[in-house]
């Protein structure tokens, strides 16, 4: 027997939909399904503008430009996070200052925040974990009192909302991953959520190496110039081809997830119960996406066993991340506010267990049920 930790979502329509670029002729990016895309995502998350980018990555990159986040600026986020957090600021110059994160939700800690600003603060990027959202009402509020951006990095937060918004459009900018880990993918993408529509057009010539072909494109203009510094950040159509398909079934995609994360809840209640392990906490006012379920082990040697009990079972978990200011780039590059009490100490503790769309129940009762023997013999 063999359970990965994740298979990539598909619903067996991706085929027909490429094909459909290739009869057309149409596969670079900005093609018909690149705009079904962006537009499914504007009705949905009522956002004022989607751009569907090549990642998560390149659409926080494109927020840093459109924040014109310079050498020497220093930006607010958490050290539990993905390095890209940090490096689409990095590569601007900033410096990236890391807060503490709360051990309920693995977030950023809203009440840390205020003492990491100094007068070189530009922005502050909001980490939804697991899908479950930030303290966001405290977190625009110290923006707002301070001047700041607010670029929500909504990697893990597609479809999840804070008190009904949807995550990605409560900041001045929102950032989406379609990585083949993520609830919905394209293999490699993302999409970069815009609020203010005075972005839109340095956004697209950002997004369009410099230049304002998106409004050739639409005959608003009868040629095509370099405008600004930019870079390629457009998939291509067959990558967005991927992504529709599923997008045409986000609700059941979804609402799987939901099932599998709500089982493992369940079934492991009377282990939380008797002080073996943590459960995952979803605050009042957000609605989770199920991107991940989660165990916290009594420290990182029970964790290590775990693992490798579950590996001899075929069963494949996984733990991330290494915090962020203890990596080699992290201490070269950022600085830790105040004392990390949970970030390191949380981090060691957490681990991952198989949840994906295709996930069948009797893999997931293989799962529970290994956990429940570990727990037992102990
Ligand atoms: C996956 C992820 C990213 C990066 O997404 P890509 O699309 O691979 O660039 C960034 N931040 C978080 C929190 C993620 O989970």
């Amino acid at each position: 027997m063999r359970i990965n930790f994740n298979v990539p979502p598909s619903t067996g329509k991706e085929l027909e939909y490429i094909k459909q670029c290739i009869d057309a002729e149409k596969i670079c990016g900005d093609g018909s399904f690149t705009k079904k895309c962006n537009k499914w995502f504007e009705e949905r998350m009522k956002a004022t503008k989607c751009l569907l980018t090549t990642s998560c990555t390149h659409a926080t990159e494109m927020a840093a430009m459109l924040c014109d986040i310079k050498e020497g600026d220093e930006v607010i986020m958490p050290s539990y996070t993905f390095v890209s957090t940090a490096d689409a600021f990095v590569l601007r110059g900033a410096k990236a200052v890391f807060v503490d994160i709360r051990p309920d939700t693995m977030n950023i800690d809203e009440k840390k925040i205020e003492e990491a600003i100094t007068e070189k603060t530009r922005a502050i990027v909001p980490v939804h974990y697991a899908g479950v959202a930030c303290e966001m009402d405290t977190i625009l509020d110290i923006a707002k009192r301070h001047g700041l951006f607010v670029i929500e990095d909504a990697a893990q937060g597609v479809l999840a909302s804070y008190k009904g918004q949807a995550l990605g459009t409560i900041g001045d900018f929102g950032c989406y991953s379609f990585h083949e880990t993520k609830n919905y993918s394209m293999g490699e993408g993302g999409a970069l959520l815009i609020k203010d529509a005075k972005y839109i057009e340095r956004a697209e010539i950002i997004r369009e190496k410099g230049t304002d072909r998106s409004k050739y494109y639409r005959g608003q203009v009868d040629k095509y110039t370099w405008q600004d510094a930019g870079s390629s950040y457009l998939p291509s159509d067959m990558n967005a081809a991927y992504l529709y398909a599923q997008l045409e079934i986000a609700d059941e995609i979804n609402n799987r997830r939901l099932a599998i994360w709500d089982r493992y809840y369940s079934e492991l209640k009377e282990l939380e119960a008797a002080g073996r392990i943590e459960l995952p906490v979803i605050p009042e006012g957000c609605v989770h996406n199920a991107h991940m379920f989660y165990i916290k082990t009594a420290d990182i040697s029970e964790r290590t066993a775990l693992k490798a009990f579950m590996e001899e079972r075929g069963i494949l978990t996984v733990f991330h991340y290494i915090p962020l200011h203890s990596a080699p780039a992290g201490k070269k590059y950022g600085r830790f506010s105040g004392e990390d009490v949970y970030t390191t100490r949380e981090s060691e503790r957490l681990l991952r267990l198989p949840l994906y769309y295709k996930l069948t129940d009797e893999d997931q009762s293989s799962v529970i049920d290994a956990l429940k023997e570990f727990y037992g013999n102990r």
